[in-house]
């Protein structure tokens, strides 16, 4: 059976070709990408899963910034930052800032992890669409690029009182901003729903 699809865009129902190789799908009507077959797209999305985790955990676990003030030095991990905002009374700022840079991102890597993993083993994880969704409705808390910005403004603006050093997990988190990306843009959600539908 050819799968119908309607189109994001203009809503035209249509049938879906059957691909085998890369490549998109365009609506006959408006022209809008319909579907994107993605060259190994599990694989891809699984490698940068777990290159996103050994990041995460970098990320955690060294010095994000040290402030040098003639003698004395400071230096900052992600978490003292939070446990900072928190002891200086903004508790509701701290618990934002756990949620969208530490809590959510690390929720998608292990969601994404349980999806990919037993697919890429060729199995199917158990009540996989309520994950599927779960990982959905997480992106727009993922904000740890906004988070960034932040870094950078107060560095700018501290640049002139002490000298800062950036630690190996500022590096990290950066390159976790990418790879995050990178992640969603080689998910092919077709493929998945495909996967489920198929799983007998
Ligand atoms: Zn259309």
């Amino acid at each position: 059976m050819q799968t119908l699809i309607a189109c994001h865009d203009c809503d035209l129902i249509q049938r879906l070709p059957r691909m085998s190789e890369p490549g998109t799908v365009q609506c006959t009507r408006c022209g809008a990408v319909l579907h994107q077959k993605k060259r190994n797209s599990i694989e891809r999305t699984l490698s940068l899963t777990l290159a996103g985790l050994v990041l995460f955990g970098l990320a955690n676990s060294f010095p994000f910034l040290a402030f040098k003030l003639e003698a004395q030095v400071r230096q900052t991990t992600l978490l003292t930052g939070i446990q900072e905002l928190y002891a200086q009374g903004m508790p509701e700022l701290s618990l934002i800032v756990l949620l969208t840079t530490v809590l959510v991102p690390l929720a998608q890597m292990i969601s994404m992890l349980y999806i990919l993993l037993p697919l890429k083993l060729k199995k199917i994880p158990i009540g996989l669409p309520a994950v599927f969704r779960f990982v959905h409705k997480l992106q727009p808390w993922s904000m740890m690029e906004v988070f960034m910005v932040g870094i950078l403004v107060s560095v700018v603006k501290l640049a002139k009182m002490a000298k800062i050093v950036p630690g190996v997990a500022l590096f990290s988190f950066l390159a976790l901003i990418f790879v995050l990306a990178a992640m969603s843009a080689s998910l092919d959600s077709h493929l998945i729903w495909e996967k489920w539908e198929n799983r007998r």
